[in-house]
């Protein structure tokens, strides 16, 4: 089976976690602080707040920004649920705004339309949870300048977007955002096992995320409410979680990071040559905007479904049978039954919708060969034919 997404592990990675679990600290030592400062730099944000998951830290990112109940995060419906579970773990209610259908991502001009009606009513959101899908940052700037306008925080869920760039400067880097999350999930671009990372360039939102992170728990006294007792002291100051990542995964991630842009360009180049192998087929390749340089986490077509005389199912049924790990992402998030439960319903987002029904991500990953992509265009020629 070629699966749609892996990961690579090299013998450096192997030593790097060995040399962890011979050493002093497993988990609260030196490794969590040294990858949050190599990907900070990296992307270019002034802090990082490494966590057990990109879902660990959409929460904190939206607890640092004082999501509550009563307040209201909108985001994509095409994305990992995650992007907006989120706002429900701070008893906020979500809503979505439909993609735009050249680039999948969230349409701001959908966006612009929608917060000018939601100004009207009073019921603007606090928090905007864009998503770079496949890894091509969403217009970033048009964002920024809504959020300037009518108030609200911007969340950048950039899990498939390490290592992409928005007009040649790195994804993380906030310059557009409050916080910006990575995850660090083997099928993403680099990995820790499980794994995420808050970026952002605001000192106190870093500081109330590694609050949220471990516990509410503070040994700083300047945020203590009193004297501490002695050098043992430490004070809860909030309610917070054990979303901590361990040193075994930092020091994993650390290696995988010297890789990034290796993996990155290896990736592009698969990308380019599934453009042109597929350019003679009733397939839909992924639109790039000039503006912007993906970091090509999935590699989605979208089936003309008129052309052909198949159903995207039985492609997919087709291709999983020749052994190729095909997967669909994402069903729209407002159509989960969990979603559905809070009223929403199939028909809201009709371009998310129509998306899904046309959708394939097809393998795509760092060490995949030319000979397994070959076979992979062999069995999409087959399939629909
Ligand atoms: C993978 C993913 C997440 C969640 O990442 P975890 O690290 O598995 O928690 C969130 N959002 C998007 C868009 C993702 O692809």
């Amino acid at each position: 089976m070629i699966p749609y997404g892996r990961q690579e592990i090299t013998q450096a990675d192997i030593d790097a976690v060995v040399d962890v679990l011979g050493s002093d600290f497993l988990t609260q030592g030196p490794a969590v602080p040294n990858f949050e400062n190599a990907i900070a730099k990296r992307v270019g944000a002034r802090f990082g707040v490494a966590v057990n998951s990109a879902t660990s830290a959409l929460h904190i990112a939206c607890l640092a920004l004082r999501l509550g109940a009563g307040d209201l995060l909108w985001t994509t419906p095409i994305t990992f649920v995650a992007s907006a579970n989120c706002a429900r773990y701070c008893g906020a209610d979500v809503d979505f705004v439909d993609i735009d259908p050249a680039t999948y991502n969230i349409d701001v001009e959908a966006l612009a339309l929608k917060l000018n009606d939601a100004q009207k009513k009073g019921e603007l959101p606090k928090i905007l949870v864009v998503v770079h899908l496949c890894g091509q940052p969403c217009d970033l700037d048009a964002i920024h300048a809504l959020s300037g306008k009518y108030g609200f925080r911007v969340i950048e869920d950039a899990s498939h977007a390490i290592g992409a760039s928005y007009r040649n400067e790195p994804v993380g880097n906030c310059r557009y955002s409050d916080i910006t999350v990575f995850s660090f999930h083997p099928v993403k671009i680099i990995t820790t096992g499980e794994g995420g990372m808050a970026m952002t360039n605001d000192p106190e939102l870093a500081s109330r995320m590694e609050l949220f992170r471990s516990h509410g728990i503070t040994r700083d006294a300047g945020l203590m409410t009193h004297t501490p007792d002695g050098p043992w002291y430490y004070q809860q100051i909030d309610l917070g979680f054990n979303y901590r990542m361990t040193d075994i995964q930092a020091a994993l991630g650390l290696t995988q990071l010297t890789r990034l842009d290796a993996y990155v360009a290896r990736r592009k180049a698969i990308a380019v040559r599934y453009d042109s192998s597929l350019n003679a087929l009733p397939v839909q390749t992924p639109l790039q905007v000039a503006e912007a340089a993906s970091a090509w986490h999935l590699y989605v077509i979208r089936l003309r479904l008129d052309e052909i005389t198949r159903s995207r199912e039985a492609v997919v049924q087709t291709l999983r049978s020749a052994g190729i790990g095909v997967n669909v992402h994402y069903i729209p998030v407002h159509t989960q039954p969990y979603y559905r439960s809070l009223g929403f319903q199939a028909g809201d987002f009709p371009k998310a919708e129509r998306y899904y029904s046309e959708a394939i991500s097809l393998p795509l990953y760092a060490t995949m060969s030319d000979a397994q992509q070959d076979a992979v265009v062999d069995a999409l020629n087959k399939a629909l034919s």
